[in-house]
């Protein structure tokens, strides 16, 4: 079966310095792939440096791989014919940090909805028009009465968000692909935005790719994470499995400092690159060897391979070179097997210990 959107061997490298000599790789040999038929929400999680934000704009076009491919339907993005980019730009949205940023505070905010429409022709009356914004509107739980014909400072930060959300529904996508959409938001009212996220999955069916660095909200809407470091995947499988029992010793640092009593300090904060931790090109064995109290002397030596210590799960850690080694580009099968439980699954209760976000409904 074709995946709707898919990275295949995708790797990004950044130049820098004099005469670009100095390479730093955000994005190494990843294989993702999204499905248009079994709608799931996919956390990609790490912390600043991991690759998440790189790869979620190589997925939506905006930057092209250095080497590997982004697929459309099994096509290359990068080589896609006029009337195909135009279908994928329509069943591909995105939905970004900063709910503010995409308004213009002199405009109300019915132009935000109003452009994508006639963009792409969707109505052909201002009674057509009217009528989509305000099902939109509504499937995010907004009231188009209290919503149309104010200004964004005239809304809160949720309302905003919500808005940029009934946007990317105008275009009836397949698949969205939300950069820390809640981070910006007080955390009152992110439950309704990650609600309305749910429901995108649940009620319409969209596959949403949720790039996050907040492992709490991650575990509340998705079904499957992948946990990044410096590019690579670190551990993959069931969100459940991942948070609740994590393998890898940087998912159980991760892990370790979910419980924020104190509101300033954010999820992996323990965990933040320094400067000698920034891969290049050229290092050796496992990447997180210089922080990891577990390593052996065969880490240093050799990049570790995946494993996969369940039917559904992979590490990137020789602790479990007893499992057989998964080839990178099956990963994608491993996390299809959960994505077609987890629609069965949905609704599981929150394991304890792992801090609520409240998500009404
Ligand atoms: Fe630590 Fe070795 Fe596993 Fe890397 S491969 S995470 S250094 S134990």
């Amino acid at each position: 079966m074709t995946s709707l959107l898919e990275l295949r061997d995708a790797t990004k490298v950044y130049s820098g310095g004099l005469f670009k000599r100095r390479a730093t790789v955000a994005l190494e040999n990843n294989y993702i792939s999204v499905s248009g038929e079994h709608p799931t929400i996919l956390a990609i999680a790490g912390e600043s440096g991991s690759g998440k934000t790189t790869m979620g704009m190589l997925m939506l076009g905006f930057i092209e791989p250095s080497s590997g491919q982004v697929l459309y339907k099994g096509q290359d993005l990068w080589q896609l014919p006029k009337p195909v980019w135009k279908e994928f730009r329509r069943e591909v949205q995105a939905i970004f940090q900063d709910p503010f940023e995409v308004y213009n505070p002199f405009y109300k905010v019915d132009h935000v909805l109003t452009v994508p429409i006639r963009k792409f022709r969707l109505a052909n009356t201002r009674e057509q028009e009217h009528d989509l914004i305000e099902q939109a509107l509504t499937s995010v739980g907004l009231r188009p009465d209290e919503t149309l014909g104010r200004y964004p400072h005239q809304l809160s930060g949720g309302q905003r968000q919500r808005i940029t959300v009934a946007r990317a529904l105008l275009l009836d996508p397949k698949v969205i692909i939300a950069d820390e959409p809640v981070s910006m938001i007080d955390a009152s009212l992110r439950a309704t935005v990650l609600k309305s996220l749910r429901s995108l999955r649940d009620d319409v069916g969209i596959s949403i790719l949720y790039i996050t660095h907040d492992l709490a909200t991650a575990y509340h809407i998705s079904d499957e994470i992948v946990v990044l470091y410096q590019g690579g995947v670190a551990e993959a499988g069931s969100v459940e499995a991942v948070i609740q029992e994590p393998k890898h010793p940087y998912t159980q640092l991760l892990v370790a400092s979910i419980p924020w009593p104190d509101p300033k300090r954010r999820w992996g904060q323990d965990a933040v690159l320094t400067q000698g931790d920034v891969f290049h090109l050229e290092t050796q064995g496992c990447k997180f060897a210089p922080r990891c109290a577990r390593a052996m002397d065969i880490c240093r030596q050799s990049r570790p391979p995946l494993f996969q210590t369940e039917p559904s799960r992979a590490v990137t850690c020789y602790l479990y070179q007893d499992s057989p080694v998964l080839e990178p580009s099956e990963i994608g099968r491993v996390l299809g097997q959960n994505g077609r439980r987890a629609e069965q699954a949905q609704g599981a209760t929150p394991a304890p210990g792992v801090p609520q976000v409240g998500l009404p409904g």
